[in-house]
């Protein structure tokens, strides 16, 4: 049976996170048995050079608890992160001092080696380029904030992983894996390869609405923790509205066998911590359509229905100072810059949301598709 923690926590309050912290990680045994001089690296959502109030990064201050609960047991304790941009010392020192991780009493990776990786049990990521600092850990333990995601739907403890991809390569896996189902199971695939020990989701303060980095600080009020990343994803998605069915994520671990949503075992009744509220962007990737629906809605989409059935990065031209990050970043080239504004060519737009997650004011955003508005509109 799989056994994920939960624990109200209101705020970050240094008494109340370690009030919370502590009771979360007396539940694993795994933590009482740790030996003196085991390097533990913590894999925290450091998604960009963000400052802790806006709700994109994990919370120092529980970064702080975990590292102290460590060092006490002589654990050597390293947190690290490769976000969207260039993976080098000189860009993370920046994330790091802006997210407020020299406060954590943690080392801060200074390795930026790459390695390569062969994983013959993977479902889709046989071979890949990970971030070296990884191999100094006797243990990984992968510390998420509970987030909506342009893309995904959500961001939780199995999407974190995709930060061991270093930094300029990762919008080249949204080519590679441009369907939502092999995207998923990419991600699956570098959960079953590094398998953190544990991991631990910051749902104090999340983020809704135009998630990972651009979206709306929400409070949600709790920590929640477990072996079994998948089945973790499984109860906060549930804690922010969504259903397995919304997260190709968790819908791929079931099939996958990895997530068995009538064994979870909870520390507590979930209908407390639900959140009526929490905004996601729904809608369909085209991708997915086209290549995993056979039926009608594919065919009205061969058609030419992509226009109302698709969410789409659009540009808010009034937010937007023409810096050309989303062009740069974009994996499929689909933007170019017409008089300091991007300009999208819709044929090639994969729909990734790297430009939406860039931007560094905000102005890429999703658009809702005209059905969606329409069926959302209607289910009110
Ligand atoms: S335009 Fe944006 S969403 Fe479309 S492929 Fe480029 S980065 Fe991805
Ligand atoms: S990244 Fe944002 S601000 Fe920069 S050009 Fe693109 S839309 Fe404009």
């Amino acid at each position: 049976m799989g056994k994920v923690y939960i624990y109200k926590c209101v705020n970050y309050e240094e008494k109340n996170v370690n009030k919370a912290m502590k009771e979360l990680l007396s539940s694993f045994s795994v933590l009482k048995k740790i030996k003196p001089g085991t390097k533990v690296v913590i894999k925290a959502n450091l998604v960009s050079a963000m400052s802790p109030e806006k709700s994109a990064t994990v919370h120092p201050e529980l970064l702080k608890y975990l590292t102290k609960f460590l060092q006490d047991k002589g654990c050597i304790v390293t947190i690290g992160d490769s976000p969207g941009g260039i993976y080098t010392k000189a860009h993370l020192s920046h994330v790091y001092n802006i997210t407020k991780m020299d406060e954590t009493g943690a080392l801060l990776n200074e390795d930026f080696s790459v390695k390569k990786a062969v994983f013959n049990d993977a479902q889709v990521l046989k071979t890949f380029d990970y971030t070296g600092y990884l191999d100094n850990a006797d243990m990984i333990i992968n510390f998420c904030k509970l987030k909506s995601h342009a893309m995904m739907k959500m961001s939780c403890a199995v999407k974190n992983l995709f930060g061991t991809i270093p930094g300029t390569t990762k919008p080249e896996y949204h080519y590679r894996f441009p369907n939502h189902v092999d995207f998923a199971n990419m991600l699956i695939d570098l959960n079953e390869y590094f398998k953190p020990v544990i991991n631990i989701v910051d749902a104090i303060v999340g983020m809704d609405g135009n998630g990972p980095t651009m979206g709306n600080p929400k409070q949600i009020g709790c920590v929640l923790a477990s072996e079994n990343p998948y089945e973790l994803d499984y109860i906060c998605a549930k804690i922010i509205g969504l259903k397995e069915d919304d997260v190709e994520t968790i819908k791929q671990s079931i099939i996958r066998k990895l997530c068995n949503p009538d064994k979870i075992d909870l520390n507590d009744n979930l209908d407390k911590y639900l959140i009526k509220d929490f905004e996601v962007k729904k809608g369909r990737n085209s991708i997915a359509f086209r290549e995993n629906d056979k039926g009608l809605i594919s065919k009205i989409i061969a058609f030419g229905g992509n226009k109302i059935f698709t969410n789409k990065p659009h540009c808010i031209s009034k937010k937007c100072i023409g810096c050309a990050k989303c062009a740069n970043i974009c994996p499929a080239h689909a933007i170019k810059m017409e008089n300091k504004k991007p300009h999208i060519d819709r044929s090639k737009c994969i729909k990734c949301y790297c430009c939406q997650e860039f931007c560094p004011v905000g102005a890429m955003r999703v658009k809702t598709s005209l059905l969606v508005t329409f069926l959302n509109k209607k289910h009110k």
